[in-house]
């Protein structure tokens, strides 16, 4: 049985070696699927289930790499961003960037202090 650092047994999906060097104590996957849109499973030792992160990896108008996730604590959660993900998918560009700046122009309305703090 492999465990972690701190003894609890991993998770199926984990393929941390918990005893090298740099391995934190908890559990974690490597990519599931490959970039640059790929999903990844992290499990804290002291939580019941798993985190999924779904990370996109992209580069900035200025041609810099430039990554980003999402966090899904549920499978009835992951199932919501793999369906938000699809439904983007069928947007065109210009589209998707409306959404983007429309995202951020009511988080400045519903969290104004918010936005001052950001900037
Ligand atoms: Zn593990």
């Amino acid at each position: 049985m492999k465990v972690n650092k701190d003894g609890r047994e991993c998770a199926s999906w984990c393929d941390r070696d918990h005893q090298g060097e740099n391995s934190g104590p908890w559990c974690r996957s490597g990519m599931i699927g490959g970039s640059p849109g790929y999903a990844e499973l992290e499990q804290e030792d002291y939580e019941d289930s798993p985190n999924l992160d779904a990370w996109a990896i992209g580069r900035t108008p200025e041609g810099n790499p430039d990554s980003h996730f999402l966090t899904a604590e549920s499978v009835s959660e992951a199932q919501r961003l793999a369906d938000f993900i699809r439904a983007v998918a069928q947007m065109r560009k210009p589209e998707i960037r409306a959404l983007a700046a429309n995202v951020e122009k009511a988080a400045a309305e519903a969290w104004p202090e918010k936005e001052a703090e950001a900037s």
